[in-house]
């Protein structure tokens, strides 16, 4: 029904915010290219500019110098309100209107651009759809009747409602329990896999960012960037003292969560432990291993064995490049 936006690249290029009456820079020379349609994870401590450095993207915070283009356009040279028609912007408090039904909020924006009535219906139905709460269920109901998680749903799918092609989200699954949490995460990716826009994640949970990021971005206190990497990369060599120590002593065991039993050499034999799919992560493998005290795990293929992998194969992996 409606045409798909290209999603774009955005660059930071020595991007610099400080606020009025201040010395200290909130962002300082922040120079990072997110490729289109990838999701860039923002970590760092509170205090670390994630949430400036985002909104200098949709002008909600004025640049004080360098620049950010989005599609290869500075910021700068755009109307702000005609740039946030291109960007949806999803918060914590996702800020829905009481008073307004669920279908009534998803459809703000494109009654803000005119769309004819038919149109929006159809389109909020999709979205809807989309961040799986059915529209026969979901659309006349009230924000109050809703949950946490299908609050931050709705909120999702008012951000995507005029396909915006890029997504600006600000620690949005922050308030949730882990569960409600976990997946919305997949939901996330999901979604991401069916509808790619260049996504930019605010978050303080190095977990959160290892598991939804293609690459991650870590400010340090002033806003400085201390490493700007792909995951997996940023697990094994820190750039500093400071990545390595709000990544954790137990970045290994995170690296583990990166990789699936079906990324590994199986062993021969299948009789050795609890059955675990192949899409197991080798983390959750080392943890069934330990709960049930085995020393292996036989790996499962569509339900079938297909060979093993050992405990110690594992954890020989957490002490050298994987
Ligand atoms: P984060 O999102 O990483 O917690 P912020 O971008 O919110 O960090 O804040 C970075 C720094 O800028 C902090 O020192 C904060 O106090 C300051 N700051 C944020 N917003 C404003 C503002 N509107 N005026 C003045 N200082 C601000
Ligand atoms: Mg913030």
């Amino acid at each position: 029904m409606t045409e798909r936006r290209q999603a774009v690249e955005i660059d930071f290029d020595r991007a610099t915010k400080v606020y009025p009456g201040r010395r200290q820079p909130a962002v300082d020379a922040l120079s990072l290219s997110i490729p289109a349609a990838e999701i860039c994870c923002l970590v760092g401590p509170s205090g670390g500019g994630k949430t400036t450095a985002m909104r200098l993207v949709n002008r909600l915070v004025e640049l004080t110098s360098g620049d950010v283009r989005v599609g290869g356009r500075s910021v700068r040279s755009l109307d702000p309100v005609e740039l946030r028609r291109g960007i949806g912007y999803v918060i914590q408090q996702v800020g829905l209107f009481p008073h307004m039904t669920v279908a009534e909020n998803v459809a703000m924006v494109p009654r803000l651009l005119g769309w004819s009535r038919r149109t929006i219906a159809a389109r909020v139905d999709e979205l809807l759809d989309l961040v799986d709460l059915p529209a026969a269920d979901y659309r006349s109901r009230y924000a109050t009747q809703l949950s946490g998680g299908e609050r931050q749903r709705v909120g999702l799918a008012r951000a995507l409602a005029a396909d915006p092609p890029v997504l600006l989200m600000d620690e949005p699954f922050g308030a949730l329990d882990p569960i409600t949490r976990a997946r919305l995460q997949r939901a996330l990716l999901d979604l991401h896999a069916q509808v790619p826009k260049t996504i930019v994640f605010v978050t303080h949970d190095i977990d959160e960012a290892v598991l939804l990021g293609d690459r991650i971005a870590i400010l340090q206190e002033g806003g400085v960037l201390a490493q700007y990497d792909e995951p997996d990369a940023l697990l094994a060599r820190p750039a500093n003292e400071f990545v390595a120590r709000f990544v954790g002593a137990d970045r290994g065991l995170r690296r583990l969560s990166l990789r699936r039993l079906a990324d590994v050499e199986l062993e021969p034999g299948a009789d050795g432990g609890p059955g675990l799919d192949e899409g197991t992560t080798l983390r959750d493998a080392l943890s069934a291993m330990l709960a049930e005290g085995s020393d292996s795990v036989t790996v499962l293929r569509d339900g079938e064995p297909a060979g093993s992998v050992s405990l110690v194969s594992i954890t020989s992996l957490l002490g050298e490049e994987m």
